[in-house]
């Protein structure tokens, strides 16, 4: 009898594609879009099974600022499994999780000094919408219960973080679900008129905010903005003259900030936090993402004590914030972050990203010539290309089109992750990119850019 060969053991991607189903993704897309798997990960760099690898242009969602398996943060995380891998943070505590308390309040705008954590960015976001809703019942203004978002934020999409987006892709589908905030006009400097400039957009955005507060003040428990930069808008950007004189206009109605800077914090947009450019301190501040360097899912919610102070009483009060998750302060996921901070403290990232950021500026300008680029725009290490179907009228190509997906498939093509939101072809990398991978970075996107609006 002849051997038959030995059955082929089906692909990582094709056992994937039986059992698991993906965030953010239409799984019937796999039909034609490849699963890739990854084995791992070094650097700026992604290794799949086949032994091809890909430039993480996006940084992992955005989450990984010092390129993966960053040395100081494995040995960190090895140190910490064989001491405490978890442990519930009600009526305990551990070394990482104070010390990072202690190294946030350090490194954040002045004025914020308890660290409230959860364990993922919409997470945070639902506890600052709570605690800042509470905060106002424990003052005795339960009235306030509304908030106020930006057209064009984003937030996350656990039901309450979603009800503050305002993005149609996540929202309108679950809009039924929702609560809805007072929709607030978006400084965003793309919608700027001709001949008006990025501030003056900014301002008029402002009296937009003020007329807002006038009207609804007295049932706003908070404002809560992504800082200069809205991401998944399609890295929509505005002047740090918006955050200033939000701030003035939440002290002047006495209404809570909430700076959400999950996406923007840590070093992304060339300061430590996006607030620090407009030198405010937030009532709330929502971290997570770069937070562990990108290794293990953590979030934290920095707030003042005046906060603090109104849910600290008498047991039989009620005043007590009660949000509670399982993994709230993993002892390893606080280790992450305690390493990636050091790492901040002991090297100049902030430093080295601004000349990279300037690489990255001079290899795109030539794209804002092209006849379907409306817009190339760039804050720190964030830089986006908006593609248009019409240059002059800016009219955008029908998202049905999908000329995204094309860049994408292109980008996989050439070794590279660049995941466009829509049509804006965007550009976040790790801190670890070279001048070289900029370049490569650069040319493949516009080969896609090429390839995509034919
Ligand atoms: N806020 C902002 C600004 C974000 O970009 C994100 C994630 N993209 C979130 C909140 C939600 O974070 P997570 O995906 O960890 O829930």
């Amino acid at each position: 009898m002849l051997n038959s060969p030995p059955p082929s053991r089906p692909t990582l991607s094709a056992r994937d594609l039986a059992v698991v189903w993906h965030p953010c993704t239409q799984m019937r897309d796999h039909e034609f879009v490849p699963m890739i798997a990854i084995e791992r990960a070094e650097g700026a760099w992604l290794h799949a099974d086949d032994g091809s690898r890909y430039l993480d242009v996006v940084s992992s969602w955005w989450t990984n600022v010092f390129g993966h398996r960053h040395p100081r943060i494995v040995a960190g995380l090895k140190d910490q499994l064989d001491r405490l891998d978890h442990v519930m943070l009600a009526g305990m505590t551990h070394e990482p999780a104070v010390a990072l308390a202690e190294e946030l309040v350090r490194v954040s705008p002045p004025g914020l000094s308890r660290v409230f954590y959860a364990d993922n960015g919409s997470s945070a976001v639902e506890a600052a919408l709570k605690m800042s809703f509470h905060y106002w019942r424990n003052e005795g203004q339960p009235g306030r219960k509304r908030f106020i978002a930006l057209a064009g934020g984003y937030h996350g999409e656990t039901i309450g973080a979603l009800s503050v987006t305002d993005v149609e892709l996540y929202r309108n589908t679950y809009a039924p679900l929702l609560f809805e905030p007072v929709l607030a006009p978006s400084p965003d400097a793309y919608f700027r008129e001709p001949g008006e400039s990025a501030e003056q957009h900014a301002e008029a955005a402002l009296v937009g905010m003020r007329r807002l507060l006038e009207k609804h003040a007295h049932e706003v428990a908070a404002i809560i903005i992504e800082p200069l930069v809205q991401c998944a808008a399609g890295m929509r950007m505005h002047a740090p003259d918006y955050v200033v004189g939000l701030r003035a206009l939440c002290d002047e109605f006495d209404v809570h900030l909430i700076a959400d800077e999950i996406a923007v914090g840590f070093g992304r947009t060339g300061t430590m936090f996006a607030c620090g450019q407009a030198s405010i301190t937030p009532d709330f501040m929502c971290l997570s993402k770069g937070l562990t360097g990108g290794t293990l899912p953590l979030s934290a919610v920095l707030t003042t004590e005046r906060v603090h102070e109104a849910f600290y009483a008498e047991y039989a009060e009620g005043k007590a914030f009660l949000h509670s998750h399982s993994y709230t302060g993993n002892a390893l996921a606080c280790r992450a972050a305690l390493e990636t901070l050091g790492i901040f403290r002991d090297e100049p990232v902030l430093e080295r990203n601004r000349l990279l950021a300037t690489r990255l500026r001079e290899r795109l300008a030539g794209l804002a010539d092209h006849p379907n680029v409306a817009d190339v725009r760039q804050t720190g290490m964030i830089a986006a290309v908006e593609l248009v179907n019409d240059k002059t009228t800016r009219e955008p190509f029908p998202a049905s089109e999908r000329r995204g997906l094309r860049v994408y498939l292109h980008g996989l093509e050439r070794g590279m992750i660049l995941r466009p939101l829509g049509n804006v072809v965007y550009f976040m990398p790790p801190y670890c990119i070279t001048n070289e991978e900029i370049d490569l970075m650069v040319d493949v996107a516009i080969e896609g850019i090429e390839r995509a609006v034919r």
